[in-house]
């Protein structure tokens, strides 16, 4: 099991646009990340790419899941024209 080295809330975290990764200061002077993709996964571990140091991200997942996602699982159907 992994050992976190703190749970922060996505609130405290700053989002790169550019990246699409949401990232919060590491102690190592790095920082933690975690892509918006991962979030929509289901994911809540950020890394830091410097340190082994690990975040538990706190998030509501109903928050990041695509729109997409949800038009297609719901079936074709849902797009049946009304008569
Ligand atoms: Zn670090």
């Amino acid at each position: 099991m992994a050992v976190f080295h703190d749970e922060v809330e996505i609130e405290d975290f700053e989002f790169d646009e550019e990246k699409d990764v949401y990232h919060y200061p590491c102690p190592c002077g790095d920082r933690f990340e975690i892509a918006r993709e991962m979030l929509e996964m289901g994911e809540d571990v950020a890394t830091c790419p410097s340190c082994s140091l690990i975040v538990r991200v706190i998030y509501d997942p109903e928050d990041f899941v695509k729109l997409e996602t949800l038009t297609i699982s719901s079936g074709g159907e849902a797009i049946a024209e009304t008569a």
